[in-house]
């Protein structure tokens, strides 16, 4: 029996709504759009095309571990950041758009130097070494990270987009960094504790853990990273930090022991408390 794109998706729609999967009919139409590596539009325009064995059995496959909870982004190995097309996949955290806060304050930072120097720690996919090599060319960002796979995630990204002024490294947070040469740093650390609920529901369950906590209140990583970024830094050179919402206050005060002059908070778009800044 062969189905049509149609009926294939008609099928596939109650079965993710089941699943409590908020938008079925987007997301089956982007599952289908993988499998058949065609545009949204291609679904509508030929909705009475017939489905081989092979593309139909892809589909339910696809459909069957969304079903189980797997993120879109990792089956379909996307996700947009920046309005830049991010290869991703389960080595790496899935770029949120919280984040494009963090990249907004350095952009504004970074308009102000010349040729600056800076390290994204923990690049993931490398969305925000990325984004900000896109809107500086002048900047050298050096990109890094302490898992391999994740490199090879952001080195392919980095080729795909024709990034030329982005190095990426496979180091443990500064380890890798010459002291007082960077004009800024910038992070989105893993930040949640490890007890918390929210790590047992959606797409954090299928992300790395190792992007995602730091300990009992979360903080353990930006404290280490306050607490070095100093004998990195030039002087008057800028820390950037991502954290949760929650921590706004905690983040500021180490800062500020830490001798970081200027700090000061941002919200996101959702107006939480998000990025910090010294
Ligand atoms: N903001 C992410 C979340 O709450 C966590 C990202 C991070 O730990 N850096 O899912």
């Amino acid at each position: 029996m062969h189905y049509t794109i149609q009926q294939t998706l008609q099928q596939a729609v109650p079965v993710l709504q089941q699943a409590g999967i908020e938008s079925p009919r987007l997301e089956a139409d982007i599952l289908l759009t993988q499998v058949l590596g065609v545009q949204r539009s291609y679904l509508i325009a030929w909705s009475n095309r017939l489905l081989s064995d092979t593309e139909y059995q892809y589909f339910q496959v696809l459909i069957t571990r969304r079903c189980a909870g797997e993120p879109i982004a990792y089956l379909t190995g996307h996700r947009e950041f920046w309005s830049l097309d991010l290869l991703v996949s389960p080595a790496v955290l899935i770029p949120r758009p919280a984040t494009e806060t963090l990249v907004e304050q350095a952009i504004e930072h970074l308009n102000h130097l010349s040729n600056p120097v800076l390290a994204d720690l923990g690049t993931g996919s490398g969305a925000i070494a990325i984004a900000l090599a896109k809107e500086c060319p002048a900047a050298l960002i050096v990109a890094i990270d302490c898992q391999l796979d994740a490199i090879c995630i952001a080195q392919a990204n980095v080729q795909r987009l024709k990034i030329n002024n982005v190095k990426l490294l496979c180091a443990s947070w500064l380890n890798a960094i010459v002291p007082k040469s960077m004009d800024m740093l910038v992070s989105n650390p893993p930040y949640i504790a490890e007890t918390d609920p929210h790590l047992t529901q959606g797409d954090v369950r299928f992300e790395p853990r190792t992007a995602l906590t730091s300990g009992n209140e979360g903080l353990d990583d930006i404290r280490q990273l306050i607490q070095q970024a100093p004998l990195y830094l030039k002087n008057a050179g800028w820390l950037l930090l991502e954290h949760g919402y929650t921590q706004g206050e905690a983040v500021r005060i180490l800062m500020q022991q830490q001798g970081f002059k200027h700090v000061s908070t941002i919200h996101d778009l959702e107006g939480q408390e998000r990025v910090t800044i010294g």
